[in-house]
């Protein structure tokens, strides 16, 4: 099955012209893998088709949104009938609070909410107002863990937790940065050792309840319900970044998932049913020092678009007629079983990481994967060759060995099958290697 990537290479190399870097986000330039990022053309149910007319099996999802698979129908159609009406107002519609009062069925915690473009708005936009609300500038964010783009959130490797961040991003100045507090994913004496460092200074703790960002590191023991009481006891603010998890690890994200209320919560991704979409809300005491009610700041020309609010209501709407969630889990399962098999029938050594339908591969001789320093340790060379041996068998998976796997509904038995044999070939390239 060799493929011809033609009209990729060609695009690509006109796209570098007048893009940079060839896309409008890093990731997609394919840099952890080598090669040629694919041009898709189009895309349905689980597969995509690249402009060289190659159809693959897609494990991206769009990062995450895809969960019902691609060009769902129903959410084709609410856009379409949207778009009839108008693009925009910049007023506000009945469709923001019908959406808002959806989602408030799955966050309960959500006691009021503001809609704005994209998770990096959600998360920024969380913070400050849990600095306005606080009148603390600290914030605690874990090692790896990624809350979007903000100068200030850009920190996440070296100096250890107990030190204060530096920047990973050029452009970014040290003072930006000197407010963010980091901890190690799944060590909870870190974080109570900087609360105490900073008592009175820390505004909130922001954290992806389940890491999707470093690979799959899913929370180990206690450790979340540990966290949320130590924050209420600090009478800290706890941020639920659910931008990946919300809608994915369970209807009500991992805050069902494991039982806890958070202080405020961040959506993203599934909410937008593939617009650009976020979304931050929770305690209505909080939310009540908002603007226009309260003296933080936040607005946006687009915010609650009726395009992307009639995209999300009918992607929400669905998820919870289908409850879609045991069976996603089901096949989840069968996938990282069967490979976590044909990586051991090869003596290849693997962690494979899941939680729900999001699920990650680690080439590393490690018993587990629970932080950001061993996930550090994985061969990325390894990864590499996987990588492009899934590819050769028409499977995408996300570019980097830093990124989770996402299933959709539309992947059933017959993909099921494809991946796993693909797999055999890739891992057996990896065995070569
Ligand atoms: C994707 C993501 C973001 C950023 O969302 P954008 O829409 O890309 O700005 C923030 N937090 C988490 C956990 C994410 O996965």
């Amino acid at each position: 099955m060799v493929k011809s990537f033609t009209k990729s290479t060609q695009l690509f190399e006109k796209s570098k012209k007048v893009l940079v870097g060839g896309v409008n986000s890093p990731v997609r330039a394919f840099g952890s893998v080598g090669g040629t990022p694919l041009f898709i053309s189009q895309a349905k149910g689980a597969y995509l088709w690249d402009e060289d007319g190659n159809r693959y099996l897609d494990y991206v999802g769009s990062w995450g949104p895809m969960i019902l698979g691609h060009a769902y129908p129903s959410v084709i159609a609410a856009v379409q009938q949207a778009a009839e009406s108008g693009t925009s107002f910049g007023a506000p519609t009945a469709r923001e609070i019908e959406f808002a009062r959806l989602i408030q069925q799955a966050f309960p915690s959500m006691e009021q909410i503001r809609f704005v473009n994209s998770g990096t708005e959600a998360t920024m936009s969380a913070i400050r107002l849990a600095r306005g609300f606080t009148g603390r500038d600290k914030i605690i964010k874990f090692e790896g863990a990624y809350h979007g783009h903000a100068d200030y959130l850009l920190v996440k490797a070296g100096s250890g937790a107990t030190t204060l961040g530096v920047p990973t991003s050029k452009g970014v100045p040290a003072s930006f940065t000197e407010h963010t507090l980091l901890a190690r994913y799944n060590d909870l004496a870190q974080v109570q050792q900087l609360l105490e460092q900073h008592r009175g200074e820390v505004a909130a703790i922001i954290l992806e309840p389940v890491c999707g960002n470093m690979g799959l590191v899913a929370p180990q023991g206690p450790f979340l319900q540990q966290l949320a009481e130590l924050a209420k006891a600090e009478n800290v603010l706890l941020i639920f970044d659910e931008v990946m998890t919300g809608f994915r690890v369970a209807f009500g994200g991992a805050q069902e998932l494991y039982g806890i209320r958070p202080d405020l919560s961040c959506l993203g991704k599934i909410i937008g049913g593939g617009l650009p979409v976020g979304a931050f809300g929770g305690r209505a005491d909080i939310m009540a020092h908002l603007a226009p009610e309260g003296p933080v700041y936040q607005a946006g020309t687009l915010s609650g678009n009726p395009l992307a609010m009639a995209a999300g209501h009918a992607m929400i709407q669905a998820l919870a007629e289908q409850k879609p969630y045991s069976q996603l889990n089901q096949t989840a399962k069968i996938i990282v079983d069967g490979i976590r098999e044909r990586a051991e029938q090869r003596h290849i050594p693997m962690v494979a990481a899941r939680l729900g339908s999001m699920f990650s591969f680690f080439f590393t001789d490690q018993a587990a994967v629970t932080n950001y320093d061993e996930v550090q340790q994985i061969s990325a060379d390894r990864f590499k060759v996987f990588y492009h041996g899934m590819l050769e068998q028409g499977v995408y998976l996300p570019p980097s060995p830093y990124e989770a796997w996402f299933l959709s509904t539309e992947h059933g038995e017959a993909e099921v099958e494809i991946t796993l044999s693909a797999a055999e070939h890739a891992l057996d390239l990896v065995k070569k290697s």
